[in-house]
């Protein structure tokens, strides 16, 4: 199966940030396997007409948590403690697994929609968010959200390592899994440990919560006389490849850990203002060679799951709180919502850029409209002036997900429905 896009400028974020006017692009088996300004004589059986669109990279959501758009608009204006404590908690524990499944497709659905590719879930019922993932055909980080039970350890550590049996690697390699322990203040330093051992057995990495908010940070100096993060490095966590949702508040001394241990910090500025959490000194953690990701947390705390509103806030905040225009520049942006990501996934050889030999999860922006006009700068165009509704096509593994903003894989007005409907029915059990 060979496709081919034409005329399209390209935007490859490579490691020079490398950008193709009027050039082309040749898929084979969900093979990137030609970019560039010839036009080659591939045989296509599929051929796009990229006049006034933009190829770049599918987005990558770093963390997320997609069974909870059904709480979407159901909690709003309240801390990030009580928001968990009073509203959601009570909530999620009567979350079935029919519930999560079309809570994550709605996400799979808006995700698609609003051009990410792939996604990193840190949730639970696992298996409906892997059975939605192959459906839809998005690209699936899967990994099952610990809150450890003190009566029973290792009952969920065992269904991660179920979780990664099944699905590791499953669909064509479309879908992995890693290790997830909530965070520092809801499992024990024992667990943390245990958690670790198992993500080094199966070769793959953890993904956590650090040091989300001001008493987050201030509890673990209580209780363990150190921040969160130095927490969890004396513990040895960090010897295997850690994702570090928020990483908010950090100081020098944090950073160098993380520098140290090559930690993936992911930066979420929605969800970080919308529960009033603080601003991560993302600019700092940068020139210190931190690879940051961007991620848009679940959509109870967004509330949505657009990744160029996400990379619109990312590119803004940082200037306005570190008081300097230069402060995480409209390319660092979109560096972190793309090949940072893939880092931080470990999946940065297959995805995160437009390169040969890269898998094909690739979006069409349509720069045909009056907020993009005039195209003088096409990296400043995404970051600060289009919106998730701009994107035209999708695909994943070379395969479409979204055509000229038609549903390919996704029955959307059943995924609506079905999603309202176990909203009302969870909210009311
Ligand atoms: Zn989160």
């Amino acid at each position: 199966m060979g496709l081919r896009i034409k005329n399209i400028d390209i935007v490859t974020m490579n490691s020079e940030n490398k950008i193709i006017m009027n050039g082309n692009i040749y898929i084979e088996n969900g093979i990137i396997t030609h970019i560039g300004e010839e036009l080659k004589e591939y045989k296509a059986d599929e051929t796009f007409n990229g006049r006034h669109m933009i190829a770049m990279p599918g987005m990558i959501n770093a963390h997320t948590h997609m069974g909870m758009s059904l709480l979407r608009n159901y909690a709003d204006d309240l801390p990030l403690h009580q928001w968990l404590t009073e509203k959601i908690w009570p909530v999620e524990a009567k979350l079935s697994s029919k519930d999560i499944y079309w809570g994550s497709l709605l996400s799979m659905t808006e995700m698609i929609q609003t051009g990410t590719t792939t996604f990193c879930d840190m949730y639970f019922y696992m298996d409906e968010v892997g059975k939605g993932a192959e459906e839809s055909g998005i690209r699936a980080m899967l990994t099952r959200g610990i809150i450890e039970d003190r009566n029973d350890p290792d009952k969920k550590l065992n269904e991660s390592r179920e979780l990664f049996n099944r699905y590791h690697k499953a669909s064509n390699d479309k879908i992995r899994v890693m290790i997830a322990p909530h965070a520092p203040y809801t499992c024990s330093p024992e667990f943390l440990v245990k958690a670790k051992e198992l993500a080094s057995e199966l070769g793959t990495g953890l993904h956590i919560h650090l040091s989300e908010t001001e008493k987050e940070v201030q509890e673990s100096y209580e209780k363990f006389g150190k921040s969160p993060i130095e927490h969890v490095y004396n513990l040895g966590v960090f010897d295997v490849h850690t994702l570090a949702a928020h990483c908010v508040h950090v100081d020098d001394n944090d950073i160098r850990i993380m520098v140290e241990k090559g930690v993936h910090p992911v930066n979420n500025p929605g969800s970080n203002m919308k529960l009033a959490s603080g601003f991560a000194p993302v600019q700092k953690m940068i020139d210190k060679g931190l690879f940051v990701s961007l991620g848009t947390d679940g959509a109870s705390s967004n509330n949505n799951l657009n990744m160029f509103k996400e990379l619109n806030l990312a590119a803004l905040i940082n200037k306005a709180v570190d008081k300097d225009a230069l402060s995480v520049k409209a390319e660092d942006a979109l560096r972190m919502a793309t090949i940072n990501g893939a880092r931080g996934l470990q999946w940065e050889n297959q995805i995160g850029s437009l390169e040969v030999g890269k898998k094909a999860d690739l979006i069409l922006v349509n720069m045909d409209k009056p907020h993009l006009t005039p195209k003088h700068n096409l990296v400043s165009s995404l970051a600060y002036s289009a919106y998730g509704s701009d994107v035209d096509t999708v695909f994943v593994d070379g395969k479409i997900l979204m055509k000229n903003r038609e549903m390919v894989t996704i029955d959307l007005e059943k995924v609506k429905y079905m999603a309202q409907k176990q909203a009302m029915d969870l909210i009311t059990r």
